[in-house]
């Protein structure tokens, strides 16, 4: 019973599970500890500390602390058997997540394979302002050019049922992104959905029918104290490429639960909302609410006015500069 316990616990490692279930946290020390607010109490602090060597965590504002199964017992109020059983199940879950992730990984690289050998698709980025191979390359954006998928993936292993349960085949048997330039979205280290953005007719944009993970790249854009939030991934790209770094995108104008919390740790980060400026207004008002939004989840909000019905990509595509753009950031208003 006891190695049964010992072996649940060094699969579910403690760090991993709780940043899959959206806690975030920062690394404290030289030691492998990490810190961030407590998810057994309210508090504005971070004072909740976990110990990935150790696999322990304890908390100073609550004096709470111990292993996975008695965080479990205590988060949703459970017994020590009931929490035995409830992490079996998570470890199943997490082995689904895992072999999605791998198998979303593999369609991502073959369609980054791709983009080269599809002039169609190097001249749409071209077109959107991206011509950095080297960062087309870290982005990970590659090209579906429809119609070819199943069979490399058939050849890989994959079944057909394997590929109907992703959505990257959709039930009338076809590739679900078609001429489309792909961006894997990643999380906690795995591929959780594809963005594919059409480059002709079709509706311009695409997920794959399943969460779209965290803010995008928040891996790297979590460091900056003051962060720019973008619709789209085209915008964070030419941001990026302009040195704009601390860029990310949600995928859209609506935070989900997720992304929230990760633009509140560490909390009274700066935000700025650069969305799209719509002559009708609408795009201004999205940012507003979303403003909103984070400022009563204590965050320093600005709003980025660029020029009506631009957006960040349209502006560098248009041939803004850095120092522009960094003009309209000091120039960005609080509520
Ligand atoms: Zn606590």
């Amino acid at each position: 019973m006891d190695a049964d316990l010992e072996r649940l616990k060094k699969q579910l490692p403690l760090l991993e599970y709780l940043q899959r279930h959206n806690w975030s946290g920062r690394r404290a020390g030289a030691q492998q500890e990490f810190v961030g607010l407590c998810p057994l109490h309210r508090e504005t602090h971070p004072s909740f500390y976990v110990n990935a060597r150790r696999n322990l965590f304890y908390c100073h504002g609550c004096a709470r602390g111990g292993d996975l199964i008695r965080f479990v017992q205590f988060f949703y109020d459970l017994s020590f058997p009931q929490s035995v059983a409830y992490l079996k199940q998570e470890l199943t879950a997490a082995a689904q997540a895992a072999s999605i992730s791998e198998l979303l990984s593999q369609a991502a690289a073959y369609y980054r394979f791709e983009l080269h050998r599809c002039p169609e698709a190097v001249h749409y980025l071209q077109r959107r302002g991206l011509h950095d191979s080297a960062l087309i390359e870290e982005l990970g954006i590659g090209y579906a050019r429809g119609g070819n998928l199943r069979r490399h993936l058939a050849g890989l292993g994959y079944s057909l049922d394997q590929l109907l349960d992703t959505g990257l085949i959709n039930q009338q048997g076809r590739d679900a992104f078609c001429r489309r330039v792909i961006f894997p979205c990643g999380q906690n280290g795995q591929t959780v959905n594809l963005y594919g953005r059409s480059i002709g007719a079709a509706f311009p944009h695409r997920l794959l029918p399943r969460p779209k993970g965290g803010l995008f790249a928040w891996e790297s854009a979590r460091n900056f104290s003051s962060i720019i939030l973008v619709e789209g991934l085209f915008d964070l790209a030419v941001l990026w490429q302009a040195g704009f770094r601390n860029s990310t995108c949600a995928l859209g104008t609506h935070l989900t639960s997720v992304q929230l919390a990760q633009l509140c740790e560490p909390p009274a980060r700066c935000v700025y909302i650069a969305f799209d400026q719509d002559e009708n207004q609408a795009g201004q008002q999205t940012a507003h609410q979303l403003a909103q939004q984070l400022e009563r989840a204590h965050l320093n909000v600005r709003v980025v006015q660029l020029p009506d019905g631009q957006d960040p990509n349209s502006y560098f595509t248009a041939r803004g500069t850095a120092a522009d753009f960094s003009n309209y950031l000091e120039r960005a208003q609080p509520l």
